[in-house]
């Protein structure tokens, strides 16, 4: 198959590479269909991506980059140019990745697909207008547009007030003993305790034998009196100190305590500031427009009844039935509304039209359950994708290439099928399809197969098979031949007999509603359902809520940084109850997708605690002590060992006009993130910066001696990390691998047993030979004595778990229940579950 450079034969309607050397390929050549669907495979750190989109898409954006403006290029994410000799017959291409790391814009499913803007469009020109109201611009049903936002709550949806109860928790407590507990601690607290006591309050009485007079201004005045300050004195001192006219310590300024809260909630940039505050507000429902965001003009145009916020709040599904008769000219309404005006039907029937045509992409996708109105971060990182793979379909492109990142994430085996159509659909329109995926459903679908390997990081980098799929089976090196041609036996548990229950009854949360379930104590349950059925809903919302309030764990330290207060979500309490079982659990440890850290930062040897020693060894070299440089001169983060240009990070961050900022290389550490003293001092010969761009396996080798360091790169070896560098920055992992680095970070602790653990999804971006060891993992927190809670749609993964909850029936409205819990020899059997069919087939 490879091919000296002179002897390249350029095939029509192929892609040729060659020479490719991105990150850990070795150099490959090799040629691909266009017009087809091309699945590339090979397990984590083989170097899929690296050729997916490190090589393919990023060679593609850099040829449609030559063509634009210098100025326009800026706005790009720009990749790094590949590492490639030539790419013929190239079309160009549109990437459709997972985030990595998150996005931080408040955007919608309805902003995401555009399908908001087609409703304000129609609200404007058809809807119904109360009389003598004139017609309104569609911006004017937009909460981002000063002619659409809510007067009074800003497009918050809420108020906000600061009342007396709010600020003072506890009204026995003296000012001193600090009755206002909203006040800033520290130093702040304690000047205005002062200046209080120059105006001559009485800070040593209980709260509440303060008259109501002096209550009120203390904590509601406007005014900002700037007085003498003597620290340390008493009120009589104090009224001395005045009348003497004696130097006082210094001069403070007080304010309002309801100021002060007001104040730092609309200033501050601090998350847990903000949170903080939030505490001694009360907040509620706007009473202008009801938490829909729509000033009340905009909210009294309606469509078949609905306002638009009502409307954005319907599942696609229902939406879509609206809209049918509007698009095929059969709705009542229509024929009312052609009455009396001609032009207002016309219009009302095109948007119907189009917004019928984009919605059936989604529901073909499984999307039908979400709204138009659901913010994108709560969605998973799949649907997210699959959100913009729809929009995608509806663009009617052709003649490129979507280069799609793991579209089966988060998908049941029934959702494939509609997912397996629209790449179908955008094939049959002209369209050339790369996909890096595991799942051997979308492998078997495909025209063409490109499996690289046939290990991770430099045991990987090589093309084992470019060709129809068939012909893998012939590939004796391959991975993924075992697993897409032998379908492996299944492996009978031995029964694992649970060591209890833990009950919940009364489950009520977005589509559940007064559910009853169980989980087993002691073994291993695989949550099951098809998208939208439930499952998270369950499990990492409710789940997660009751037991943490059982175990008083606060939670709060867990909430990712820059979670939005002011949702409702947060707000709203949990529906359900724990009816037995808890007191058997001590401990839970929710493993989950979500990034590490926002921030190049945080990385891979940071948050396992591996750095901690790293750093112990560099500062015990001879020449850290001539120096006398601590453990903390090696760290990136804080003191003086760090690059002073970049602080450390490595990294700088460019922003970027309309676009997401990115992070470049910092021009004077050259990204080694240390200043060059730092870097004289050497362990092994390598310094700390070349330490971090060590990979697990290369660092195992290297600190083969030094236990402490091998045995929590042992575990990230266990869980299929060994391909990842030490410093890997943690913005450039994945899902999938920010929760296996969790996972290993858990597994290197000591283990306790009593613990449990919730997963959702951990097979995610994992192929079928790591899902075996991930499993092996599972298997051993369970024989420690732990409880592992696992939200999965891997067929081969439910069928080795020791209790099996199926979710559904269906999505959204038509699912929330649990359809059977049993062992997967009964589910699989089940007649009403969606999962059995597929269940059933691994049992054969
Ligand atoms: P796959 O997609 O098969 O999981 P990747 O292509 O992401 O594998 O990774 C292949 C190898 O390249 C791994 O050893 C990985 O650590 C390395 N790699 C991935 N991204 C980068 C990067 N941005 N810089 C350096 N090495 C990288
Ligand atoms: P699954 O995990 O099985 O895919 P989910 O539990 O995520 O399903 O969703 C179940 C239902 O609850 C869906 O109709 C979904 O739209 C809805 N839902 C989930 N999360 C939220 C949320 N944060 N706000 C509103 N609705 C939600
Ligand atoms: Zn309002
Ligand atoms: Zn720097």
């Amino acid at each position: 198959m490879e091919q000296t450079h002179d002897e390249r034969i350029i095939r029509e309607g192929f892609v040729t590479v060659t020479g490719a050397r991105q990150h850990n390929l070795k150099d490959v050549s090799l040629e691909i269909p266009r017009d087809a669907l091309v699945v590339f495979t090979g397990i984590s750190g083989s170097g899929k991506s690296s050729l997916a989109f490190g090589t393919l898409y990023a060679e593609a954006q850099r040829r449609y980059l030559e063509s634009v403006s210098p100025y326009a290029r800026r706005l790009f994410h720009q990749m790094p140019i590949p590492e490639v000799d030539e790419i013929d017959g190239l079309p160009p291409a549109v990437a459709l990745q997972q985030q990595r790391g998150s996005g931080t814009t408040r955007s919608s499913v309805g902003s995401v697909t555009t399908l908001s803007n087609l409703l304000r469009m129609l609200y404007s020109r058809a809807g119904d207008y109360p009389p003598n109201q004139p017609i309104l611009y569609a911006d004017s049903f937009s909460t981002n547009t000063a002619e659409g936002v809510c007067p009074e709550c800003h497009g918050l949806g809420r108020v906000y007030q600061v009342t007396e109860k709010s600020m003072v928790l506890d009204d026995t407590l003296t000012i001193r003993e600090g009755a206002i507990a909203s006040w800033p601690k520290a130093w702040q607290g304690k000047n205005l305790r002062d200046i209080l006591v120059t105006l001559n309050y009485d800070v040593d009485i209980p709260w509440k034998d303060i008259p109501q007079k002096d209550r009120n201004w203390i904590l509601f005045t406007d005014e900002t009196p700037k007085v003498p300050v003597y620290r340390n004195l008493n009120r009589e001192e104090v009224q001395i100190a005045l009348k003497n006219k004696s130097e006082p310590s210094y001069m403070g300024t007080y304010s309002g305590a309801k100021k002060l809260v007001l104040h730092t909630f609309a200033n501050t940039q601090s998350t847990l500031m903000k949170k903080r505050v939030s505490k001694y507000m009360i907040s509620s429902e706007c009473p202008t427009c009801h938490g829909k965001r729509l000033r009340p003009e905009s909210l009294s145009v309606t469509f078949v009844g609905y306002d638009i916020a009502d409307i954005s709040r319907l599942p696609l599904k229902q939406l879509q039935s609206i809209f049918i008769p509007y698009a095929n000219g059969t709705a009542p309404g229509l024929a009312k509304l052609a009455e009396k005006h001609e032009e207002k039907a016309l219009v009302a029937q095109r948007i119907a039209e189009d917004l019928v045509a984009r919605v059936d992409v989604l529901l073909e996708l499984g999307l039908g359950y979400l709204s138009l109105e659901r913010s994108t971060p709560t969605l998973s990182a799949g649907e997210h994708q699959r959100l913009r793979l729809a929009t995608q379909v509806r663009s009617n492109l052709f003649g490129v290439v979507y280069v799609l990142d793991e579209p089966s994430a988060g998908l049941h085996p029934a959702d494939t099928e509609a997912l397996l159509k629209t790449l179908d659909r955008l094939k049959a329109s002209g369209n050339s399809l790369f996909v890096v995926e595991h799942e051997l459903d979308v492998v078997r679908h495909a025209d063409w197969l490109v499996d690289v390997g046939p290990d991770a990081g430099e045991g990987g980098g090589e093309i084992l098979y470019s060709g129809p799929p068939a012909g893998l089976k012939d590939i004796a090196r391959s991975k993924t031949r075992t697993h897409l041609f032998n379908d492996l036996p299944y492996k009978k548990n031995k029964p694992c007999k649970p060591a209890g229950w833990l009950s919940l009854s009364g489950v009520t949360k977005n589509n559940l509603n007064d559910v009853t379930v169980s989980f087993p104590l002691g073994v291993l349950t695989s949550v099951t359902g098809i998208s939208g059925s439930g499952k998270s809903s369950l499990v990492s919302q409710v789940l997660v809520e009751l037991m943490s309030a059982k175990l008083g764990n606060s939670m709060a330290s867990e909430k990712e940084e820059g979670e939005d207060l002011l949702t409702p979500e947060v707000i709203e309490t949990v529906g359900g109850e724990i009816t037995g079982g808890s007191e058997n659990i001590k401990r839970m440890v929710v493993v989950n997708q979500k990034p590490i850290g926002r921030t190049p930062r945080s990385n891979l040897a940071t948050y396992t605690g591996l750095f901690d020693v790293v750093r112990k060894l560099f500062a015990t070299t001879k020449l850290a002590k001539s120096r006398k440089y601590q453990a903390g001169r090696f760290s990136f983060n804080v003191g003086k060992g760090r690059c002073p240009n970049c602080e450390g990070e490595g990294a700088v961050m460019v922003e970027l006009l309309f676009l997401p900022s990115v992070y470049a290389p910092c021009p004077v550490c050259e990204g080694t993130r240390y200043n060059p003293e730092t870097l004289e001092v050497t362990y092994h010969e390598k310094n700390i910066a070349e330490v971090l761009s060590l990979t697990v396996n290369q660092a195992a080798d290297f600190f083969k001696d030094d236990e402490r360091v091998l045995r929590p790169l042992k575990v990230l070896q266990e869980v299929g990390l060994g391909y990842l560098r030490l410093g890997q920055p943690a913005t450039e992992l994945s899902g999938g691998e920010a929760q296996r680095i969790k996972l290993a970070k858990e597994l290197q602790r000591l283990n306790r047993g009593k613990t449990l653990y919730i997963l959702d999804e951990p097979t995610t971006g994992l192929h079928p030979t790591d899902v075996e060891k991930l499993q092996l993992q599972l298997a051993r927190l369970v024989d420690a004595g732990n409880t592992v809670v696992i939200v999965e749609h891997d067929m081969q993964v439910i069928a080795e778990s020791d209790w099996v909850i199926d979710m559904g029936p269906g999505a959204g409205e038509e699912g929330g229940n649990v359809v059977v819990a049993d062992i997967p020899e009964k589910v699989a059997k089940n007649k009403r579950s969606k999962t059995a069919l597929y269940l059933s087939r691994t049992f054969n």
